[in-house]
Formats: structure tokens, sequence, C-alpha cells
């Protein structure tokens, strides 16, 4: 369990971004794919088309899409569609035909061909076309900025890039950003290609040029420079902005048209920010009569799925960053999945967030995917509905402070990237959203609650936080025992058994960070008691920076519940310092999506006031108090 202030939920991100960057393998190209089988059905169901390609509609019966350079169309009830540069896709004819992937279209310049990793993904009974989709209420449009230095050319980097950029986040097929939509929210997001008149019209994408010569050396923040402005202004020659203010207030907002730049600036030059959403800007585009509220961008090497639609997830779902473990989640490491067989537009084998896993159940709400369905009683035989499917469904039961949400996730489609463990593909899982949108460890539910010391890692495994039978398979938290759950697959099964266990607060522990003993240069988050009417005693030499007294120093009170649920009670204790050189200045904040808040506690040492090596501090929280002494304070 971890208390993360937002604070340091945006480092640890921000360290593993950073990482990316420090990797540097972001390579090229892209892979077309083959697709799985047709939909059926009387007529011919048009041609869709492969990376690099375009296709035709096919009417009732006819042929199938066409696509230069990619693979080929699907065709239900007519003829499969070819692909020039590949082998198309071949269709059994008449109702109901199944059509068998044609083999992955090799390519235009630079882009590798491969064959499909979504070979015998289930078609969707009950989902809506893709067609409805782009009508459902969340699609969104999406103008896609390719921004060059005046001395700079994408096109080195990836030919054709308007058309490649197109394909890549609005292509229907494996590894392309519609697809990935489509699939991870049952038909409920497309994203709708902005209309402009650049290049290949109407597929979303220009291109512009900035005045000035790309940067080399240094880092910049990018929201500093006049590069977004003048690209935008330099787009309004392309795009009739002014037709996207549905609203007529003269202002765009991210769902009204999300504008996303894909900025040839290396990472090495961004300050560690290659990409990032929701920066606003309230630009007043030249000419436009409207102005832009907030923008996207990513570098342009990030050619693959993951990151872009990380940073779609924030900016047109509103979501945030998901607390560790991420694997499982597009808002945490999820992003950055690997399919085994696509690869990013830049490289033959570099894999890099080609395949993102979804959102989780909390992503979902927040982005109203779904609904979930509450269970406030004993409930037997409980059926949880796995995101590939027609029905998923999220079950959301009362505890201390806020909802336990309960998941199915299985290894399909996109959630093939869930790292499960131990050979399993599947799984329930279980979020506890009260104060950080936290996944529940549920081994963690009994083994952190006495009342003695532990240590948490942010590189938690995952294998801690699902549920299937034989494993982990019966728990309790709350009111309430989770059992009898079934193996993995599309459809679980579980009892909810309510009891009336009240509530209680069983211990309080303090939470700090240490430096990890075992691993230099990193820290962890320490646990120790903190007892009723006693002292305990805090070493400051054990925390990261514990000798500076200008670092940033922070301590929280955890209550541990009886009935399973850990809290921070840092907002409702009181803390009293004993010494003016070292005082506690709580604040206050609430996390998106959470039910109550939290607040950071800062240990602030005062300069200027005479040294004191040992502090001590009272703290209250109710009818309970304990006192923590600091020692080898610097
Ligand atoms: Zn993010």
């Amino acid at each position: 369990m971890k208390m993360p202030s937002p604070i340091a939920s945006l480092a640890t991100f921000s360290v593993f971004v950073a990482g990316l960057v420090l990797g540097g393998a972001v390579a090229t190209g892209c892979s077309s794919t083959s697709h799985h089988g047709g939909s059926g059905g009387g007529g011919g169901s048009g041609g869709e088309s492969g990376a690099g390609g375009t296709s035709s509609s096919a009417s009732s019966g006819g042929s199938g899409g066409q696509a230069a350079g990619g693979s080929g169309g699907k065709a239900a009830g007519g003829s499969g569609g070819t692909a020039i540069g590949g082998s198309g896709g071949t269709a059994t004819s008449g109702g109901g035909g199944t059509a068998t992937g044609g083999n992955g279209g090799a390519s235009d310049a630079g882009m590798g061909g491969g064959t499909s990793a979504d070979a015998g993904a289930p078609v969707h009974v009950g989902w809506p076309t893709y067609e409805q989709a782009e009508a459902a209420p969340l699609s969104t449009p999406l103008l896609i900025i390719l921004t060059d230095f005046s001395d700079s050319d994408i096109a080195t980097f990836l030919p054709n890039p308007d058309v490649a950029w197109s394909n890549l986040m609005f292509g229907r097929n494996q590894g392309q950003g519609n697809h990935y939509w489509y699939e991870v929210t049952a038909g409920k997001l497309q994203l709708i290609k902005a209309h402009e008149s650049y290049g290949q019209a109407d597929d979303g994408v220009i291109r512009v040029k900035l005045s000035e010569s790309k940067p080399t050396s240094g880092t910049f923040v990018v929201e500093d420079q006049p590069w977004i402005p003048e690209a935008l202004d330099q787009a309004a020659q392309y795009v009739h902005f002014a037709d996207y203010d549905r609203d007529h207030n003269g202002s765009l907002s991210n769902r009204e048209l999300s504008v996303l730049f894909v900025l040839n600036l290396e990472n090495a030059n961004t300050a560690s920010a290659g990409a990032e959403a929701n920066i606003v800007i309230n630009h007043a585009i030249a000419g436009s009569g409207v102005s832009l509220e907030k923008f996207l961008r990513i570098v342009h090497r990030y050619a693959s799925i993951g990151t872009p639609c990380h940073e779609l997830g924030h900016h047109i779902l509103g979501l945030t960053h998901a607390p560790n473990p991420t694997v499982h989640d597009l808002m945490g490491m999820g992003a950055y999945a690997e399919d085994p067989v696509l690869t990013t537009r830049y490289s033959s084998t570099d894999h890099y967030a080609t395949r993102p896993t979804g959102p989780t159940a909390m992503g979902r709400i927040m982005g109203g995917l779904v609904t979930p369905t509450s269970i406030t009683d004993t409930t037997l035989g409980v059926k949880l509905y796995s995101p590939q499917g027609t029905n998923y469904n999220v079950i959301k039961l009362p505890i201390t402070g806020g909802y336990l949400y309960l998941e199915n996730r299985t290894a399909d489609g996109y959630d093939r990237s869930v790292p499960f463990c131990n050979g399993h593909t599947g799984g329930i899982f279980a979020t506890d959203p009260a104060q950080y949108l936290q996944p529940l460890d549920i081994p963690g539910i009994s083994s952190r609650n006495p009342a003695v010391s532990y240590d948490g890692n942010d590189d938690e495994t995952i294998c801690n936080f699902y549920a299937l039978k034989g494993y982990n398979d019966t728990f309790t938290i709350g009111q309430y025992t989770i059992s009898n759950v079934s193996e993995a697959g599309p459809v679980m099964t579980l009892d909810i058994t309510r009891n009336n266990t009240p509530s209680v607060i069983g211990n309080y522990k303090y939470e700090y960070w240490i430096k990890d003993p075992n691993r230099s240069g990193y820290q962890m988050r320490h646990f120790v008691p903190a007892p009723p009417g006693a002292t305990t005693d805090i070493d400051f030499s054990t925390f990261p920076s514990g000798t500076d007294p200008t670092a940033w120093f922070t301590m929280n009170l955890i209550a541990y519940y009886n009935t399973g649920e850990i809290r921070s009670v840092n907002a409702d204790a009181t803390w009293t310092s004993t010494s003016s050189y070292l005082t506690l200045q709580p604040a206050k904040f609430q996390n998106p999506g959470t039910t109550i808040g939290d607040a950071i506690v800062h240990l602030q040492i005062n300069a200027g006031v005479t040294h004191a090596s040992t502090v001590v501090v009272n703290i209250s929280h109710g009818s309970f108090s304990t006192s923590m002494r600091l020692i080898n304070v610097p």
C-alpha cells in the first residue's frame, strides 16, 4: 500500500519517461496487419485500409477494399480486398462469411511488413460498427499537426508522413489508433479525422514549417517557445477552425477539436517531457476567429500508438496517471507495452508502445465509458465480463471512505499486454479509489494490517493485484468477503458475502521515504507503528537527502482499519512541533476521481532558527495521540 502524494506520483512517472528518453531505442517503421475474420452479413463490409494504404468501400456483394502498400480489405459476401505491395485479404463469399486475414502488406518505403498479431480475435457481437462508433458522443475530432523547423524535414525519418501518421492514429487495424479505441471502449470512442486541405486532404493530418531552425542542443520547455502559436497560425490555411466551435463561444475545447502536435524535436532537447496533454495555450488562431484552449504534443519519434493514446486519455477522457502497479493500465506503464510483431513506424525491430493495454476500471469510470453496478448485500454468483465482450461491467462495493471497484481483465485484445504472473491469463482486479485510485494489493490486506513495520517499493509486482480460482481467491475488505472466484475467462463469477463487522481503526503507522538500503540511489516508503501514547524515534539520516536542511521532507500518518482499509489521516490529524526549528505544514488536496482528500505534511526546517538535532512532534487524530522524536535533524 502506498500513499503517494500527487507530486510523488508525477515524479515517479517523470522518472519513467526520462528512462524512456535515455533508452533512446525509439526506432521507426510500421507493420501492416492482416485483419481478423470478416464480420459476416449479407453485403460486402467494405475495405479497411492497411497501413500506408487507402481503401475503397465495398457495396453489397461487391469487392473488398484495396490498399496500396498495406493489407487488403476485408469483405463479407464479396471478394476480398487486394493490396498492392502486400497480399490481400480474402473473403468467403456468402452471408456470414468469415474472411481470412491477408498476410501483412509490405510496404511503402521504410515500412516493414508483418503478420497479424490479431489473428483469431473474436468478432464483437452486439458492438456498434466503426461508423456507429464514430457517431458516438465521446468520439472526438482530432487534428494532427506535423511540425517541422525551418531546416528539418520529418519525411527524412518517415516517408510520406502525412499519410503515415493518419494511418497510425485513425487506422482500424491492430496497432492503429482507432482500432485501439474501438477495442478498448467497445466502440464508444473514435478519433474523427479533422477536415483539412493539406496533402492528402481530410486525412486529419497537416504539416507546417516553423521559421526557427531545429534546436540541436540545450533543453526547451515547448510551452515557453513561440513554436505552437506559430504552427497554429500556419495551420489556419488548411483548416477552418471555426467550424469546430460547436457552442460558438469563440474557443475550441478538447472535445470540440483535439490538436496533437507531432514535433520534429529530439527527446534530449525537451527537458524530459517528450509528451504532454492538456497544455493551456488559449491562442487566438490568426484569421480564424477562434482560439484553442489546450493542445497536446509528442515528439515525432513516438511513432506508435501507446504514447499518443495515453496523452489522448488525458486530453479527451480527462484521465489521470494511475498509481503503481500500472503495467495493466493505459495511464501508466501499460501504455508502453509491446506487440510481439508490430513495430513502431520508424523501425523494423523496435516494438515500443505498439500494444498498449486498456484503461483500468477506474479510468473507464472516470472517462464515462462504464457506469459501475452497486452491490450492498450478499450476492452469490456475481458475473464479471471482460472488456473484450459485450457486457463489460464493474461492481461497486461501499467501504470506508469510498468504494471498491471489481472488474475482470483477461489476456485478450490489447490486454494481451497485461503481464499476468505464473502463466495466468486473467483475473479479477480490485481498485480502492478513496484517496489514490489505488489498485488493491490482495495479500497486502492482511499482511500490512498488523502493527508491524514494512517497506513498500514503487516496483510492486502485479502478481498481488488480481484473483482467480486457486489464487488470491478469498479476501475480505470492509463489510464484504469475496470468495469462490472462478477460473479466468471472458466471464468470471464470484460470491460477495456481507458481514456486519463495524470498521474501526485498529492501529496507526508513520509512512515516510527512506533510502533503499539494497539499491543505491533508490528510495522506498517505510512504514513503522505509531502506538498510542508512545514516542517513536525516526532517524532523519535514513531519509533521502537527510543531511540537507534545504531538502523536501514529508511525513504521513496512516490508519489501518480492522476491516482491511488503509487510509491516510494527514488532513484530519493535528501536528504540533515542540521546536521552532522544525515546523509542520499540512497542505490539503483531493485527487480527481477520489472520494476523500488527504494532506501533504511538509517537515519545514527553518533556517535562521537555532539548530535542534532532535525535535519532538505531537500528533493527534480524534481521541488517538502519539509522538515522534525526529533525531539527526540536519
Ligand atoms: Zn500522462
